[in-house]
């Protein structure tokens, strides 16, 4: 089971940040925190945040860099929009392992590093009504101050 202990943040593909920046800061409000690329993905990603600085849900605005670029390749298939929802979760091997054995498809079978001091891990689309679905474990100090 995934047992999902809130939503840590929301992806959402768009063909150029910088053209959805006005949205999300002067129509939505949300908090700007900056942008990163991820070379090896392929993307540039924008973060927002909303809610208690303490304990924010976060927005993911990803961008590709390339047209093989994976977020590229949904844009083209699905068009702008949500990419994916990522739940907070604890002990990320142990839900990975509980998954696996419970048959569900997983794009990770082991952590990876995400942003944000935070290890995660993709469940297939197929497995999840086609919402690609993230599990993000918060780690270290962020971990305590998530979970109080
Ligand atoms: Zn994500």
């Amino acid at each position: 089971m995934i047992r999902a202990q809130g939503v840590n943040h929301i992806g959402i593909a768009v063909k150029s940040i910088d053209a959805q920046r006005a949205f999300y800061e002067n129509v939505l409000g949300a908090r700007f925190e900056g942008v990163e690329t991820v070379a090896e993905q392929k993307v540039r990603v924008a973060f927002y945040a909303l809610g208690p600085e303490s304990n924010p849900v976060r927005l993911e605005i990803l961008e590709p860099t390339a047209p093989d670029s994976p977020i590229a390749g949904f844009i083209e298939k699905r068009g702008e929009g949500l990419h994916h929802v990522a739940y907070t979760v604890s002990d990320l091997p142990a839900r990975l392992a509980e998954l696996k054995a419970g048959g569900v498809r997983l794009i990770d079978e082991a952590p990876r590093s995400g942003a944000h001091h935070t290890r995660i891990a993709f469940v297939h689309p197929k497995a999840s009504m086609g919402v690609l679905t993230e599990l993000c474990e918060p780690m270290g100090e962020h971990a305590a101050r998530n979970h109080p």
